[in-house]
């Protein structure tokens, strides 16, 4: 049978030679980088060579990086780091409703400590618009939060523009960069940005490793208490093997970001134009910004059919793709992002999440539109 897999926005396969440069530390290299004997310094080289890697490729200071054990940690350690060190001015919070579950979790918890948080709409296609900001604002608001751009749609934000209105009133800027890392070129210091978090897992590296970018200046409360790791921004003995991998990994997808950039086009396009064929152009609507998306992210909703019954016989053929909401207990959630972009129902429960990446071929793309195609003929003679 065949095996598809286009789930890549939920995490990735690992690079080769991401995996050699693990096993290579994982055989090798067992010291703890804290330890001050010699197999305690080979560990703390690897780390550093790692931090100074992912540096120099997201144009920061190593010293401005703190491993962490994820995006979801990333996120956490910005929101309630920043906070705490902040402890005693303003008390709100602006984010958008269409963040990721880190970071909305992470809010709801910050209202039981009673901060205020703004949850900014988007429009239909996603995006936070910058008026909705500007008249969130308040003499209170200490941070904003919002993503580089949306893992459920691929909508990109207007990070920059969000970003100046901060640092004009001096309120610090989160940005969770999950997605956006190795689909867009980042420079740190070139964006208006204080917080952003990484993940290791969605760039072809291993899963449990992340990092948090905080500027120099930005003080941040740390959310473990224990050694004096990461500048004493994260205790705990380094994930040194994770690092060392998500070093390699972020090497690597710099240094192919273009390649990469136009691969995934021509799957999206490849995509797209087997499902017009085969379907027709209103039989499918695609979900998120016509222009300002991440190339490897395909939401596309069948209005004819459900999500689930979609995604089932999808499964059956050996494709794997998602609703782009957590699935519940066997129940399938409608997707808050769709929600926010207050989609019509039909559109809501019969929508798809395609991403890809290393490993699709065009073949793969034509072979699932082909697939939806007899799948949605089938269950139309059904019905
Ligand atoms: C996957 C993801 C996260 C969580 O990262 P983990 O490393 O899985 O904890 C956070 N934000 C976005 C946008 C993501 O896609």
């Amino acid at each position: 049978m065949n095996s598809i897999y286009l789930d890549h926005a939920a995490s990735t396969p690992i690079h080769p030679q991401v995996a050699e440069e693990m096993m290579k530390v994982m055989t090798g290299q067992f010291g703890n980088a804290s330890s001050v004997h010699a197999f305690g310094r080979s560990a703390k080289r690897t780390v550093s060579s790692a931090r100074d890697m992912i540096a120099k490729s997201l144009g920061c200071h190593p010293d401005e990086l703190v491993f962490t054990g994820g995006g979801t940690e990333s996120d956490n350690l910005a929101l309630f780091g920043a906070l705490s060190a902040l402890s005693g001015s303003g008390k709100h919070i602006i984010t958008s409703s269409i963040e990721h579950h880190a970071v909305l979790h992470a809010c709801e918890e910050l209202e039981k400590l009673g901060y205020r948080v703004t949850y900014l709409p988007v429009d239909s296609t996603g995006r936070v618009q910058i008026e909705d900001v500007e008249n969130a604002l308040t003499e209170e608001t200490v941070l904003i939060s919002i993503m580089y751009a949306n893992n459920e749609v691929g909508t990109v934000q207007p990070i920059t523009e969000i970003g100046e209105l901060a640092r004009n009133r001096g309120i610090i800027f989160h940005v969770d960069a999950v997605q956006a890392l190795g689909a867009i070129p980042i420079s740190c210091h070139d964006l208006p940005v204080d917080l952003m978090s990484f993940s290791a897992h969605k760039i072809n590296g291993p899963q449990g490793v992340g990092a948090l970018y905080i500027r120099r200046g930005i003080h941040l409360a740390p959310r473990q208490h224990g050694g004096l790791q990461e500048k004493k921004r994260r205790a705990g003995t380094e994930n040194m093997a994770g690092i060392a991998g998500f070093g390699q990994a972020v090497q690597i997808a710099a240094a192919h970001l273009k390649e990469r950039r136009d691969h995934d086009l021509m799957l999206r396009h490849t995509f797209i134009r087997i499902l017009e064929q085969e379907l027709g152009k209103d039989s499918f609507i695609i979900n998120g910004h016509p222009s300002e998306f991440l190339p490897h992210i395909l939401n596309i909703s069948f209005p004819d059919t459900d999500t689930e019954t979609l995604l089932m016989n999808l499964d059956m053929e050996g494709i794997a793709a998602a609703s782009g909401s957590a699935c519940t207990s066997g129940s399938l959630e409608v997707s808050h992002v769709l929600q926010a972009m207050k989609l019509p129902q039909n559109v809501l429960r019969s929508a798809i999440r395609f991403s890809f990446g290393l490993g699709n071929t065009t073949e793969d793309m034509e072979y699932t539109a082909q697939k939806i195609a007899t799948i949605l003929r089938r269950l139309r003679n059904r019905s």
